[in-house]
């Protein structure tokens, strides 16, 4: 009930003392954004879809290993999230997500909701397909990854200094997998994995770093077998960073 009676105060743009801050959601009857558009803030304890919504695009902003969790649900580490994200882009550092967090993301996502320094156009070559078909999951599942991923990659080139990140591939389906000798249970066939090439503007060893704190479990570079021209990074259940010459 507490909650409630400080979502409508927060909606009508009323702070309370002690429990709300400055970076609170103001009346907002019109989309903000062509993609998604928050309606109340969000702190530690907030719940639903708005908060799954806001962390796929935090799923960059987390500690060394760590993996967000994408399940709606705003506890500490998504709380340490949003305080990196704000730190990151110069907003006054608490773990409130509000209208300061959400303008960003506004400014930092198109409106088919990929990051702006991204799109699905370079994530889907698949072998010439353009498209997210024939994986070892269904086409949604393999973009809904993908978008994932990309707000992790956004997270990462910020991270390095907002240089160009060149994508050589991502999407891959089992016959282009095949076809290009990628391993038998490659995460490209999911949409998990992105590979950079050389000609991107941090060097491979930068973003081998940079990806350890941009929640990517699998993390092979310079030194790996099959990797010495480009940085692999991806999603997955177990850890495995390697590039002995980085
Ligand atoms: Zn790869």
């Amino acid at each position: 009930m507490r909650r409630r009676l400080l979502y409508l105060l927060s909606a009508l743009g009323i702070a309370v003392a002690g429990t709300v801050t400055a970076d609170v959601v103001a009346p907002n009857p019109a989309s903000a954004d062509g993609c998604y558009t928050w309606n109340r803030t969000l702190t530690e304890g907030s719940s639903g879809n708005d908060v799954a919504e806001l962390q796929v695009r935090l799923a960059g902003w987390v500690a060394s290993g760590e993996n967000l969790a994408i399940d709606g649900d705003f506890g500490p580490a998504t709380a340490r999230a949003v305080s990196r994200f704000k730190d990151a882009y110069g907003l006054p550092v608490d773990s409130i997500a509000g209208q300061g967090v959400f303008n960003k993301i506004y400014a930092l996502q198109d409106a088919d909701c990929t990051p702006i320094h991204f799109s699905y156009g370079e994530m889907d070559d698949n072998c010439g397909a353009n498209n997210f078909n024939g994986g070892m999951v269904d086409a949604t599942t393999a973009k809904r990854n993908t978008l994932r991923m990309m707000w992790q990659l956004e997270a990462m080139r910020h991270k390095l200094g907002d240089r160009p990140m060149v994508v050589s591939i991502s999407f891959r389906s089992v016959a282009c997998n095949r076809s290009v000798g990628g391993a038998s249970n490659s995460r490209h066939m999911y949409g998990q994995a992105t590979d950079f090439s050389t000609r991107s503007g941090p060097t491979l060893c930068q973003m081998y770093h940079a990806a350890k704190t941009s929640g990517f479990e699998e993390i092979l570079g310079p030194g790996y077998p099959g990797h010495n021209d480009h940085t692999h990074v991806a999603n997955d259940t177990v850890r495995t960073w390697s590039a002995p010459n980085c």
